[in-house]
């Protein structure tokens, strides 16, 4: 594993609206799950080599800096830039500690990840659930494996990533599904939503958070163009028509798909919008933390 110099690890968010994160932690520096949408490819983040993690030298100890110097707990959100659950973490238990640290600061924690090793710290989570809000949200953009396997190469199944909601959710995890991207012309079918939604309901998920669509810029776009030529011929033809150079590239059908998807939604009893999904995760402790998590 190469390790980066890094200065800081909690970065302040401009606003709660992710989850009601406070701050986003990134204990690594890329990814290898190797989706082939993945907006961090984009040249705004400076890492040319996206695809190898490497860990950032001294991470603990300047997450413990950092919490010391708050002044009140805060909720951090986690696995928007690189997974926290690669499969290095087994090893190396970055996350794990990290994890530890945000108990021992009274912190609560919103992580995402598409790796069933987020387990191994269910009893973790828990344990922090007893003083903050956790949010667990597993992604899941389909449940056809072989569909799966093509977009999402390094990343386990999703049949492991709902096993791992299930279980979280059997603990008493405040778990979910996101689901996003939503390819265009790919994933973007009613059968393919509501599929989804029905597994993330019977694994006993709470929420799914949805993104009817993807974005695509600069290189990233070129690398996710050069695997549709490579995985599906003509397809980026019908993008580029679709699209052009624009950055968010909706969902042809994504009205009639948000309907679909909200219908079955509320007929399965899951929350589906960000501030009924971030109030229910802080409700227990609103009372006794009001300055702590804002509603
Ligand atoms: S798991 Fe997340 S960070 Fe990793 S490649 Fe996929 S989308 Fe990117």
């Amino acid at each position: 594993m190469e390790y980066l110099p890094a200065r800081q690890i909690l970065v302040r968010n401009k606003s709660t609206q992710w989850f009601g994160t406070d701050c986003t932690m990134n204990l690594y520096r890329g990814c290898c799950h190797g989706c082939i949408y993945c907006d961090n490819r984009s040249e705004c983040y400076h890492n040319e080599d996206f695809d190898t993690v490497r860990a950032k030298a001294g991470a603990l100890e300047l997450l413990r800096d950092e919490l010391r110097r708050k002044t009140r707990p805060v909720l951090v959100g986690m696995g928007s830039m690189s997974d926290p659950y690669n499969p290095f973490e087994r090893e190396l238990e970055l996350t794990r500690r990290a994890l530890m640290l945000l108990h021992a600061y009274g912190c609560g924690v919103a992580v995402a990840t598409k790796s069933d090793l987020i387990l191994r710290d269910a009893g973790l989570y828990a344990d922090l659930q007893t003083q903050a809000p956790v949010i667990c949200k597993v992604t899941v953009t389909t449940v056809e494996e072989a569909l799966a396997a093509r977009i999402e190469p390094g990343a386990p199944s999703p049949a492991r990533r709902l096993g791992a909601v299930e279980r979280l959710s059997q603990k008493g995890i405040f778990s979910g599904v996101l689901l996003m991207p939503v390819l265009p012309f790919l994933e973007d079918s009613e059968e393919n939503v509501l599929h989804v939604v029905d597994a993330a309901a019977d694994a006993g998920a709470k929420f799914i958070y949805p993104g009817f669509g993807m974005t695509l810029r600069d290189r990233q776009r070129g690398y996710y163009y050069k695997q549709l030529d490579r995985l599906w011929p003509g397809l980026r033809e019908k993008y580029e028509r679709r699209y052009g150079a624009r950055y968010c590239c909706p969902s042809p059908w994504g009205k009639a798909l948000w309907e679909t998807f909200s219908g079955r939604c509320r007929e399965r009893g899951l929350l589906y919008e960000m501030k009924h999904i971030v109030s229910a995760a802080k409700r227990p402790y609103t009372d006794s933390q009001l300055t702590f998590f804002d509603m």
